[in-house]
C-alpha cells in the first residue's frame, strides 16, 4: 500500500504560501535605446531580479504542491488523462517548427506536408473520407460537426424541416451544447437496461425533424453499442445523418472504425487518443471526419496534394472558418509524430491495453460495478458520497476518478486506468480504491489531510471565484 504526503511550503512572513517570484525580490531596470518610437516604451521596467537557483526551486516547489500525470494515475473516466510521452514534446520545441500562419504556402510545404498527412492518418483512423483539423477541441468539433450537418440538410431544403439533435442521457454535456448552439432542440434519449441506446425509445423519437443523433461508442459507461448497425439504420431511414463522439477512440484504435459502422461526421480528441497534456482547458484539437456527401461544407482551408506539392483549398459549399489559423499546430504536430512512432501494430496495441487496464481495474476492485464487460472505462457505485470517496482518494497518492457521472449509476465513479499504466501501477490504484472503501465515514468526510490544500468549496469557487494566490483559509 503506498502512503503519500504532498509537500507543503509554507512561509510565516507570506501567511503561509510559496512566494509569488515578484514577492521575492524586484527591481527597477532602465531601458537603453529601443527601436519602437519613444510614445510606445518605456524607461523603466520593475521585474523580479532571482539567480538561477531560486527560480528552479520556486517552481519545484509549487510542482511538489500539485498533482498530475507525471505524478502517478490520473483514472479522470472519458477524459484519457493517460502519460504524455516527451519526445512529442522535444519535437514541438524544435524552433524550425514555428512558422508565422500567414507564410505563403509556397515556403512551407514542411508544414502543410505533416497537415496533409495527419488528414490522411486520421481519415484512415476512422473510416472518414475527408477530415478537418480546425477545431481546437473536442467541444468545437462536435459544434464543428453539427454545423457542417445542418448545412447538408439546407443545402438538400430540409434545414427548415429538420430541427432536432437526439442526444442519449449518458453522452457528454458538451453534446447537449453543441447542438443547442448550433441552434438545434435537444432531445434527450433514456438509456435501456443494459446501459445502451434504447432501440425502441431511439425509433419513437426519430423522425423527420430529426437532424442527427449524437452516440459516443463505446459510450460512456465503457459499453459498445452492439446494436450499431440498426441505430445507423433506424436514423439513416429516417434522413438523419449519425454523429460520432470520438473521445473514446482509444478503446477501438486498429479494431473498428466509426466510418464502417455508419457514421456520416465524428470528432477525435487528439489530446485524449494520441498525446498532448490537457486538462484545466487546454490546449487540445478536435478535427473532425466526414463522409464523401458532407466534404464540400468543412471549414475552410483544406490541404490537398497536387503533383507532389501541397497546396490550400476552399471546399465547394464550406461553412466558413472555425478557427484563426489552421488549428492548435503544436498540438496536430504532437499527434502526427506519435502516431508515426506507434505505427498501426502500435496504436492497435494501444486499444488492447486500454480495454485490457480498465477490466483488469473493475476486477481488483471491492465496489458494486453495474454492467460490463467494458472497453476503456467502468463505472463503479461509490455506495456512499462519491465526492468524499474522492477526496480520499488523494491521501493514498492516487487521482480520483470522474464523480457522480453517468447518472445511470448512483454515486458514479467513472474511472478510466487508460493504457499507459502497468500491472503494478494498475494494483496500487486497486489498493487505494479499496482502503478508501474499507475507511470511516469519518476519514471520508474530513478527507483530504495529506495533500498541500485541503477541502475547498468547489461550488463556491465556481459561482464566486475569487483568484488568488493566497492561501485563503488562513
Ligand atoms: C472530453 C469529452 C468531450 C469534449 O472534448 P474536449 O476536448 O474536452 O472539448 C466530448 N465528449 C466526451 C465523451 C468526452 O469525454
Amino acid at each position: 500500500m503506498q502512503h503519500y504526503n504532498q509537500a507543503i511550503w509554507d512561509d510565516t512572513e507570506t501567511e503561509g504560501y510559496e512566494p509569488l517570484l515578484s514577492e521575492k525580490g524586484l527591481e527597477e531596470f532602465h531601458i537603453e535605446d529601443s527601436a519602437l518610437p519613444d510614445d510606445l516604451t518605456r524607461d523603466t521596467v520593475t521585474l523580479p531580479e532571482l539567480s538561477e537557483p531560486e527560480l528552479a526551486r520556486h517552481y519545484t516547489r509549487l510542482s511538489q504542491m500539485n498533482y498530475g500525470i507525471d505524478s502517478g494515475p490520473y483514472p479522470l473516466g472519458s477524459c484519457t488523462m493517460k502519460y504524455n510521452p516527451k519526445f512529442t514534446e522535444d519535437i514541438a520545441a524544435l524552433p524550425s517548427v514555428s512558422v508565422h500562419p500567414d507564410r505563403d504556402g509556397d515556403n512551407v510545404q514542411g508544414t502543410l506536408e505533416v497537415y496533409y498527412e495527419l488528414q490522411e492518418y486520421l481519415s484512415q483512423i476512422g473510416g472518414m473520407d475527408a477530415v478537418t483539423l480546425q477545431p481546437p477541441a473536442g467541444a468545437a468539433g462536435e459544434f464543428t460537426g453539427i454545423l457542417v450537418a445542418k448545412a447538408y440538410h439546407e443545402h438538400n431544403g430540409t434545414g427548415e424541416q429538420r430541427t432536432e439533435v437526439i442526444v442519449p442521457a449518458s453522452a457528454h454535456g458538451t453534446n447537449f451544447a453543441s447542438a443547442a448552439l448550433a441552434g438545434y432542440d435537444v432531445v434527450e434519449l433514456p438509456a435501456d437496461d443494459d446501459g445502451r441506446v434504447d432501440l425502441d425509445a431511439l425509433s419513437s423519437a426519430v423522425g423527420e425533424s430529426t437532424s442527427a443523433l449524437m452516440l459516443t461508442n463505446p459510450n460512456t459507461l465503457g459499453l459498445f453499442e452492439r446494436d450499431i448497425e440498426e441505430i445507423a439504420s433506424i436514423v439513416h431511414d429516417s434522413g438523419g445523418l449519425l454523429y460520432y463522439d470520438g473521445a473514446n477512440l482509444n478503446a477501438l484504435l486498429g479494431r473498428a472504425r466509426p466510418g464502417d459502422m455508419g457514421f456520416d461526421v465524428m470528432h477525435y480528441n487528439v489530446h485524449k487518443t494520441f498525446a498532448t497534456p490537457h486538462g484545466g482547458g487546454g490546449p487540445g484539437a478536435g478535427p473532425i471526419g466526414v463522409s464523401e456527401e458532407l466534404a464540400p461544407f468543412l471549414p475552410t482551408p483544406q490541404v490537398r496534394k497536387v503533383d507532389n506539392k501541397y497546396e490550400l483549398f476552399e471546399p465547394k459549399r464550406t461553412i466558413g472558418k472555425v478557427h484563426g489559423s489552421m488549428g492548435n499546430w503544436l498540438v496536430l504536430l504532437k499527434t502526427h509524430a506519435y502516431i508515426c512512432r506507434l505505427g498501426a501494430d502500435g496504436l492497435q496495441d494501444t486499444s488492447a491495453k486500454a480495454v485490457l487496464n480498465a477490466n483488469y481495474l473493475a476486477s481488483q476492485i471491492d465496489l458494486e460495478i453495474p454492467f460490463g464487460p467494458f472497453h476503456h472505462e467502468f463505472v463503479a457505485s461509490a455506495e456512499t458520497d462519491a465526492g468524499d470517496f474522492a477526496k480520499r482518494m488523494l491521501d493514498y497518492g492516487a487521482h480520483p476518478p470522474t464523480t457522480k457521472w453517468p447518472e445511470i449509476v448512483s454515486e458514479a465513479l467513472m474511472t478510466e486506468p487508460t493504457e499507459a499504466e502497468s500491472k503494478e501501477s494498475l494494483d496500487q490504484l486497486a489498493a487505494a480504491f479499496n482502503a478508501v472503501a474499507a475507511d470511516s465515514d469519518e476519514a471520508l468526510e474530513s478527507a483530504p489531510e495529506r495533500t498541500s490544500a485541503r477541502r475547498i468549496d468547489q461550488t463556491k469557487a465556481a459561482r464566486d471565484p475569487r483568484l488568488s494566490w493566497h492561501r485563503l483559509d488562513t
